[in-house]
């Protein structure tokens, strides 16, 4: 695990283990705020240990940016925490997660003894304020590589959690492109000193605007080939026809996933686009009648 310290008292963990996940701490006179767990118990107990012996404190709170299990699936190394979400993330956790969680075990002994913990402090909207010391924390929605999304902003230093709002290839397979498009746009405008992201490494403030500018022209694209790919009737498997270059973006990034992410990007617009296009087909009662 990749441990880096990003101001005072706030650190972030990056997996070797896990597509480069990352989660963060930051650390208050009443105790830790986790921001996020990583994929496997082994690099959880990573950083419990390292909040007890390092910064002599324990978990107080956890945020957890969205549902997915690589993000949340380690709550339950933190009895002691109280766990924030949205609310939908809270929800997804208790349908959707629970499914995967039982396969998952079937698949890998070390999660063996993994439960679900589900948050306990929940939002819809608006922000969430924490004020600690010299800090002023907010937690708020963004939402688009899932509708549950939330990012942690260190107002005063500008360090923002992006949870997987910001990841080295845009990904909503279980979000949506426009609203993925909308949030990028928020986060470009927010006045950033780091991003730390859901997975990768922390973006600094020189690479921000080019970061996000890169990944506005790849979601663009990739909705062009998917609303040509319904014009001109494909398959949906042909979808793989078009590389994740032609979009332009390298297919080396998350440690070779990019190429299958990028594939359910273009099956998800597709989706998208058809499902759209139906409602719009929906043939008008004539007038009159
Ligand atoms: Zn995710």
């Amino acid at each position: 695990m990749l441990r880096e310290r990003i101001a005072e008292d706030v650190a972030f963990f990056s997996s070797d283990l896990y597509a480069q996940v990352c989660a963060g701490v930051i650390g208050t006179p009443d105790g830790a705020i986790l921001i996020d767990t990583l994929a496997l118990p082994s690099e959880t107990q990573e950083i419990r240990e390292y909040i007890q012996q390092r910064m002599n404190s324990t978990v107080r709170f956890i945020v957890n940016t969205h549902h997915h299990a690589d993000h949340c699936g380690g709550n339950y190394f933190f009895p002691e925490a109280q766990i924030i979400s949205h609310e939908l993330c809270r929800i997804l956790m208790d349908s959707k997660d629970r499914g995967a969680l039982a396969s998952a075990k079937q698949e890998n002994r070390d999660l063996s003894n993994a439960q679900i913990i589900l948050p306990n402090v929940t939002f819809r909207e608006g922000s969430l304020y924490f004020l600690v010391g010299k800090r002023t924390i907010r937690i708020f929605p963004l939402p688009g590589h899932t509708p549950d999304g939330i990012g942690v902003l260190l107002e005063e230093e500008r360090i923002l959690f992006a949870g997987d709002a910001m990841m080295p290839l845009p990904f909503f397979r279980d979000g949506d492109m426009d609203q993925m498009v909308a949030t990028l746009k928020t986060i470009a405008g927010m006045g950033l000193e780091n991003i730390v992201q859901g997975h990768g490494d922390v973006i600094l403030r020189g690479e921000i605007d080019e970061m996000i500018a890169s990944h506005l022209i790849y979601l663009d694209r990739v909705k062009k080939e998917a609303l040509n790919a319904v014009r001109w009737n494909w398959p949906v498997e042909d979808l793989r026809q078009i590389p994740i270059e032609k979009c332009g973006k390298s297919r080396i990034l998350l440690n070779g996933l990019a190429p299958d992410l990028h594939y359910q990007n273009l099956v998800a617009a597709y989706q998208k686009i058809r499902r759209e296009e139906s409602v719009a087909r929906v043939p008008r009662k004539p007038a009159g009648k």
